[in-house]
């Protein structure tokens, strides 16, 4: 009889604290451990709003699976998982044969949530993955370089519209306002032919979030610009711009959405049951009536004791993998697993360089001191990936 076949899909947040855990304590003889992802590195999906803006360069965001993965324990598969046949258990390829596990664990994130608005898949950016936010970059900078150089001059100001006011919303129009001013100095475009809109559905920037530090957020972005919108959901969005409920259109060439994720939808597509894409996993993260089937990240859904959904977040994904890592040990040496409990240890969000706001324990954070807390989050994430080594050469950059 072979090895047990522990199948990890992605390398995301989960995936790979799950790879990690597993490669760090089990012995070469006790499984064959196969990690898939449609990339050769991770990218830090929680810096993405960072090269999306162009304030920081993507290989901050980017980290190469070598200096993750030891290969004699892990084995590496780059290509991109089509279907996950949980009835025959196997995992299938767009490029190579099939997988068979006994054991998978699936942690391929989360896809955009557009909740049917018209025209938002084939007109809008979203901030979801490198690829996604070097081609936003690319695109805002060819904007400005056209600013003055369009055929037909006109009064009309480049406007750039934010779909959703969420964390990624928020964080991604922080990164923005420091961007702009350096844009405009650069094409020779006066600071106020730029209009960063900033659209929300909610009666609240940050709906659900403390109020006095969302006050400081939209404070501190309006002083810099930023036009908020609020209560005002998008219903559409076309190659000119978006337009909104009760009618009024907003010009624009460049539309990203941040209005929410859901689940990767093979997970649906398997026949698992699912709300909003994600699966209500059991206390070991497990699909319900599979007990070779694990779910961890975005598209797996737990409830706190108050019966409300934790956010699918970066915070929880780790916790999952590294928790995961220690019941899939147990199992393979005949041990018990143990129940999953999420212990959130604080939410971050940045608003561009040295401001950010955020709740650690029962204290309040703004400006600096949340910003540094929020870099060593990043620092931490790449000691964890990778050690001091990782760490360092991450911060060389
Ligand atoms: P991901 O990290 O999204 O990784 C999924 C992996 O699967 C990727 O490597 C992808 O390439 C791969 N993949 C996907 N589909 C396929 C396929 N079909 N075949 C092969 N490979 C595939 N959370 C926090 O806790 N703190 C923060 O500060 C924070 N900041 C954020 C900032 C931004 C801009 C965004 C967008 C999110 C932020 N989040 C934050 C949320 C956090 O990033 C996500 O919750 C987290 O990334 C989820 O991890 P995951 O493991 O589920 O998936
Ligand atoms: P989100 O669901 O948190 O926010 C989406 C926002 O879009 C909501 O405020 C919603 O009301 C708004 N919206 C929805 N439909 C709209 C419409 N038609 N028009 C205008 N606005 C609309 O999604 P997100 O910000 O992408 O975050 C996804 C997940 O990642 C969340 O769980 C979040 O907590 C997490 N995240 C965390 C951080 C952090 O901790 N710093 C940063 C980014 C994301």
């Amino acid at each position: 009889m072979g090895l047990p076949k522990i199948v990890v899909l992605g390398a995301g947040y989960g995936g790979l604290m799950t790879v990690v855990g597993l490669q760090k304590q089990l012995n070469m003889a006790e499984a064959e451990v196969t990690l898939v992802n449609q990339n050769p590195y991770h990218y830090v999906t929680t810096k993405l709003h960072e090269p999306a803006a162009g304030t920081l360069d993507s290989e901050h965001a980017r980290v190469s699976l070598d200096d993750v993965i030891n290969r004699d324990k892990v084995k590496f598969i780059q290509d991109r998982v089509t279907k996950l046949d949980v009835e025959n258990k196997q995992v299938h390829l767009e490029e190579g044969e099939p997988l068979s596990y006994d054991y998978v664990v699936f942690g391929l994130g989360s896809a955009p949530e557009t909740f049917g608005i018209k025209g938002l898949l084939e007109n809008a950016y979203f901030i979801r993955n490198l690829d996604g936010v070097r081609l936003i970059r690319e695109h805002m900078e060819h904007l400005f370089a056209q600013y003055n150089n369009r055929e037909e001059k006109s009064d009309e100001p480049l406007t750039i519209v934010v779909g959703g006011a969420g964390f990624t919303g928020i964080e991604y129009v922080g990164e923005l306002v420091d961007r702009i001013p350096h844009l405009c100095k650069q094409f020779d475009i006066p600071r106020d032919k730029v209009r960063l809109v900033n659209v929300e559905a909610a009666p609240t920037v940050l709906p659900g979030f403390d109020k006095e530090l969302v006050d400081y957020a939209v404070q501190y972005l309006e002083e810099r610009g930023v036009e908020f919108r609020i209560n005002t959901p998008i219903e559409e969005c076309t190659s000119e711009g978006v337009v909104l409920k009760g009618g009024e259109k907003i010009q624009s060439s460049l539309v990203v959405w941040t209005g929410g994720v859901r689940g990767n939808a093979l997970l649906e597509e398997a026949g698992i049951e699912t709300m909003r894409g994600r699966v209500k996993v059991d206390e070991y993260l497990r699909a319900p009536g599979y007990e070779d089937v694990f779910i961890v990240g975005d598209s797996s859904l737990i409830f706190n004791e108050e019966e409300r959904p934790y956010p699918p977040t970066a915070q929880m994904a780790t916790q999952q993998g590294q928790h995961l890592a220690k019941n899939l040990l147990a199992l393979l040496r005949g041990g018990e697993m143990k129940p999953f409990r999420f212990e959130l240890k604080g939410t971050l969000a940045s608003l561009g360089r040295g401001a950010a706001i955020g709740i650690v324990g029962k204290k309040k954070l703004f400006g600096k001191p949340a910003s540094f807390l929020k870099r060593a989050n990043d620092w931490r994430w790449f000691f964890q990936l990778g050690g001091i080594g990782l760490m360092m050469k991450k911060m060389k950059l």
